[in-house]
């Protein structure tokens, strides 16, 4: 059987897709239980100083464990959640708690720069730029100590728009950071039109350093392209000593990857928050 898949393109239909279907809708509903169940946990890896070692930020990552599968991984769950919409939900989750985790360390005398993932459909929503701010204002915390992931598949949406949504979003002091900087199909004209902070360099181009001549060139770019238009960079992906280093000689600023923590629940993060004190 042939099935249409949009204007002019055809798929073969196989029965094993009725058994995807249901696998995905049932984790769709376990997804919905799981927030309304308070389910979900967020972790929180350390963002390093690449020259002085010193503890920078924290990205929180959400986690999930369901009863049944054991730990479902976002890879596998958050592009379900951007595809029926549910993100929206889970996105005002992650942000409040994120949020809430931020007003804990400032008022333990450690106060931490926590970064938050967005999708592209929780950056579309109308009232993105008035959720920031009114979770921010409920929670009482200053703006700077928030920083915001965003793709580069949400640049290249409507320009005046997302324009308009980065200069409100850092006119309130929230910094904005390029997530998996290099993966996405943008064009590098936002740079210079957008209020960025900071570019993450993707784990993928970190992972060959220093051997991969491709990719040591690829991140050498990204650096220097970062110092002229006076942006911060951080690595990410970061799992050896020689990738590090490697990092810290070409003026990388900041790095985060296994080789120091994988993200760790709060508890255990209080560890790396000792060193501040
Ligand atoms: P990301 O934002 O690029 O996060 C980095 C991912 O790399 C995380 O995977 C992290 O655990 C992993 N990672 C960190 N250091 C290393 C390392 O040294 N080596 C390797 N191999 N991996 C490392 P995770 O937690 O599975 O998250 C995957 C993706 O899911 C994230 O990529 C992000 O796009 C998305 N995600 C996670 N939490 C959230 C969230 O709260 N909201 C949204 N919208 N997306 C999220
Ligand atoms: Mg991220
Ligand atoms: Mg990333
Ligand atoms: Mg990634």
């Amino acid at each position: 059987e042939v099935k249409a898949t949009g204007r002019g393109h055809f798929r073969f239909y196989r029965p094993q897709m009725n058994v995807d279907v249901l696998s995905r809708m049932k984790l769709e509903t376990a997804m919905r239980q799981a927030l309304e169940q308070g389910k979900f946990r967020l972790h929180y890896q350390p963002q390093l100083n690449l020259l002085s070692g010193r503890l920078i930020g924290a990205e929180a990552l959400i986690r999930w464990i369901d009863e049944e599968r054991g730990p479902v991984s976002p890879g596998q769950f958050i592009p379900l959640a951007e595809e029926s919409g549910f993100i929206v939900q889970i996105g005002a989750w992650v942000l409040a708690e994120a949020v809430r985790q931020a007003v804990c360390w400032q008022q333990a005398g450690t106060p931490m720069l926590v970064s938050v993932n967005v999708s592209a459909l929780q950056f579309r929503q109308p009232d993105f730029v008035q959720r920031v701010a009114q979770t921010l204002s409920e929670a009482g915390l200053p703006a700077e100590l928030l920083e915001l992931e965003l793709t580069e598949s949400i640049l290249v949406q409507d320009a005046d728009e997302v324009l308009q949504r980065l200069q409100a979003l850092s006119s309130l002091g929230v910094h904005l950071a390029i997530d998996d900087f290099g993966t996405g199909y943008s064009s590098l004209a936002y740079l210079k039109k957008f209020p960025i902070d900071k570019l993450k360099i993707d784990q993928s181009f970190v992972r060959g350093l220093p051997e991969d001549e491709s990719d040591t060139a690829i991140v050498v770019a990204m650096i220097s392209m970062a110092r002229a238009l006076k942006l911060s960079v951080i690595a990410e992906g970061v799992e050896t000593e020689a990738q590090r280093a490697t990092l810290q000689r070409l003026g990388c600023d900041e790095y985060q990857g296994f080789l120091c923590s994988p993200g760790v629940p709060p508890d255990k993060f209080a560890h790396f928050l000792q060193a501040l004190r």
